[in-house]
């Protein structure tokens, strides 16, 4: 009796096992860093931002889905749309690789869809060549032309290597893309393709099994490229794809400029000074003022720190750093969540309670923090509604309640406001001598 054996489903379900190991191993560590960042982010002070929620989706469709404050820079404005479309729209292209990858079935949308996927699949092919020449347009901005506001110290070493890194990725993961849709005999001999039809040639005369073995690693090269895009994401300023929709939805919606009464000061004040004055129910004295450390922050200014997309236009407005002071709002940003993930990881290691010591002033300049003018024009100009002056505000009250290290001007400032009840050096009751 002759014995038959047909290797080929059995290597279908080898390469589906282990599609479903790599796929699953990779989210695994993907969900562990998203969840670090949470908790990172829980470190924050409660912050009450669950009001007006109609107002809050509208801002987030606005500015973060429809981008609405990118336009300010028409040229960064048009590239960056285009991979933006590229980066939602192509993801149900991986939707269907993830059928695929789990059934073992080859492009499994093809026949359900008919003339129709051949029109999706070209949709994508061009929205992936622009993406391919959106990032070649950014790289060459960052490194050749040298855009001033991709510049300063805070874009020095790795935050450089962050944005270029990113932008090759996406350029390989779409030629990825493309080859293999232009090896794809099959695919090519039924459908005409925009882009991939041109590269279709390098592949001609192939046999069968060839064609069939670059296809294949094409999609494997291109999947395992998403699996470390995803993860590589929590660690990059690129987070921002995922950061703006929540940090867009919980924008403070007071007017820009409005500084809070700190309560804690009010409550203490009326506490020394008016023994009839009853404290709010579980009133706790607070143990310091202002914002030594990250902890100090509310959750909103943590999550803001790691939506930064490191995009420089705060800076690139701020009166301060144009006039050639120390302050960058971006690198207060940054400082921020170098500081948070810092202390975090020190968390993780040595259990929550554990803290190294140091503080958020250890990364901030006090030239930096009192080099602000509290003008807002970062706040106004922001892509995704970040206010790096909330965290410079807060970090200034420490200084000055805490540390009583206010620049001397100031201080002279508020010793008349607390003796002359107006911040001049006469008395009140030379007020009315100018009449003279
Ligand atoms: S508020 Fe401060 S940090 Fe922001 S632009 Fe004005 S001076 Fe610069
Ligand atoms: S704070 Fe806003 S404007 Fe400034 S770098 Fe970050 S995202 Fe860009």
């Amino acid at each position: 009796m002759k014995f038959c054996f047909n290797i080929e489903p059995l290597l279908i379900m080898m390469q589906s096992i282990l599609f479903i190991l790599v796929t699953g191993l990779a989210f695994f560590f993907a969900f562990k860093s998203v969840k670090q960042i949470i908790k990172n982010i829980k470190l924050g002070k409660d912050e009450d931002l669950s009001d007006q929620p109609n107002i809050r989706l509208k801002t987030m469709l606005k500015v973060a889905f429809g981008q609405s404050k990118m336009t300010t820079r028409p040229v960064a404005a048009l590239f960056h749309f285009i991979i933006y479309v590229g980066f939602i729209l192509i993801n149900i292209e991986v939707l269907e690789i993830i059928i695929d990858g789990i059934t073992g079935s080859h492009r499994i949308f093809m026949p359900l869809l008919g003339g129709f996927y051949g029109f999706l699949i070209g949709f994508f092919e061009i929205l992936g060549f622009l993406v391919i020449l959106a990032c070649f347009v950014f790289l060459y901005r960052r490194n050749i032309q040298k855009i001033k506001r991709f510049a300063g110290v805070e874009m020095n070493g790795w935050p450089l290597k962050d944005a270029n890194y990113i932008l090759l990725i996406e350029i390989v993961l779409m030629s990825a893309l493309l080859i293999m849709n232009a090896a794809d005999s099959d695919f090519q001999n039924k459908y005409s393709m925009p882009i991939s039809s041109w590269l279709a040639p390098m592949f001609y005369g192939l046999s069968e099994t060839t064609s069939h073995t670059i296809v294949n690693i094409a999609w494997w090269f291109h999947w395992i490229g998403i699996l470390l895009f995803i993860n590589y994401i929590p660690f990059s300023k690129h987070l921002h794809i995922f950061m703006a929709f929540p940090n867009t939805y919980y924008s403070k919606l007071d007017a820009v400029g409005k500084i809070n009464n700190m309560e804690s000061v009010t409550t203490e004040v009326k506490l020394m000074l008016d023994p009839s004055f009853t404290p709010p129910e579980n009133y706790v004295s607070p143990e310091g003022f202002g914002v030594k450390d990250v902890t100090d922050l509310s959750w909103k200014n943590l999550m803001e720190a790691y939506s930064c997309t490191e995009c420089g236009r705060c800076t690139s407005v701020c009166p301060a750093n144009i006039t050639g002071k120390l302050l960058s709002p971006r690198k207060v940003m940054m400082d921020t969540r170098d500081r948070l993930v810092e202390l975090g990881n020190e968390k993780l290691k040595n259990g929550d309670d554990f803290h190294d010591g140091k503080s958020l002033h250890d990364k901030i300049s006090s030239e930096e923090l009192w080099a602000c003018t509290t003008c807002n024009a970062c706040v106004d100009i922001c892509p995704i509604n970040i206010r790096p002056v909330d965290i410079i505000m807060q970090m200034r009250q420490y200084l000055t309640m805490e540390q009583s290290a206010a620049p001397s001007e100031l201080n002279g400032m508020m010793t008349n406001l607390e003796n002359n009840s107006a911040p001049w050096q006469f008395s009140p009751t030379d007020r009315a001598n100018w009449t003279q």
